[in-house]
C-alpha cells in the first residue's frame, strides 16, 4: 500500500513536470496560450503521454502468469487482428496497426485475453515496430513455455505518413519466429491463417 502511495505521488510529479514542460513547447511552437482552446492542452498532452507511456509501469511477464491452465492441446492458437497502438521512440509520432500472435502449446495454454494485454503492456513504451515484436516473442516463450511463438505486426508509422517522405499508404511487416516457427511447414501454416478471410 505504501509502495502504491509513493508510486501515485510519483506519478503526479511527473504530471506536474510534463505539464509545465510541454507548455514550454507549446510557447516554442508558437501557441497562443491565452487561447481559450489551448489553455489547458499542456495539462492534456502530459495526460495523454503518460497514458500512452504507462507500459513501462506494467509487468507483461505477470499477466501471462496470472491465466495459465492445464491443457493438453496442442494445435496452433492463433489471435488475429489484435489492433496495435504505439509511438516511434525517434519522433514520439504514433504507429498503429495489427498484431497477429500465435503459439503452440506444450500442456498449458494462456487465457486469451492475455495476449492483447502483453501486445498493449510493450505497445504503451517508446518503441520501435522491430524490438516491439521481438519483446511480445520473447515474453511469450519465455513465460509460458510453448513449443513455440509466432508474431507478426503490419503498421502506419505517421512519421513517414505525415513528414519527410510523406509515403501515404506504406505499411511496414515485422515478424518474429520462435521453435516450431522456424520450421518452413508450420510457418506457412500461420501465414496462410493470418492471410485468410475467415471472418
Ligand atoms: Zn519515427
Amino acid at each position: 500500500m505504501e509502495k502504491e502511495d509513493s508510486q501515485q505521488n510519483q506519478k503526479e510529479k511527473e504530471l506536474t513536470n510534463l505539464e509545465s514542460l510541454f507548455g514550454s513547447v507549446l510557447d516554442n511552437l508558437g501557441g497562443d496560450r491565452d487561447r481559450q482552446g489551448l489553455e489547458n492542452t499542456p495539462l492534456r498532452v502530459a495526460k495523454a503521454m503518460q497514458f500512452l507511456t504507462q507500459g513501462y509501469d506494467q509487468d507483461p511477464a505477470a499477466i501471462i502468469q496470472s491465466a495459465m491452465f492445464a491443457e493438453e492441446y496442442s494445435q496452433m492458437v492463433l489471435v488475429k487482428d489484435i489492433e496495435v497502438y504505439s509511438l516511434c521512440e525517434h519522433h514520439m509520432l504514433p504507429f498503429f496497426g495489427k498484431a497477429h500472435v500465435a503459439y503452440i502449446p506444450k500442456g498449458r495454454i494462456v487465457g486469451l485475453s492475455k495476449i492483447p494485454r502483453v501486445v498493449d503492456v510493450f505497445a504503451r513504451r517508446l518503441q520501435v515496430q522491430e524490438r516491439l515484436t521481438n519483446q511480445i516473442r520473447d515474453c511469450i516463450q519465455e513465460t509460458l513455455d510453448p513449443m513455440g511463438v509466432a508474431v507478426v505486426i503490419e503498421a502506419q508509422h505517421m512519421c513517414m505518413q505525415m513528414r519527410g517522405v510523406q509515403k501515404q499508404n506504406s505499411v511496414t511487416t515485422t515478424s518474429a519466429f520462435h521453435g516450431e516457427f522456424l520450421e518452413e511447414r508450420t510457418r506457412q501454416e500461420f501465414v496462410n491463417l493470418i492471410s485468410a478471410k475467415l471472418h
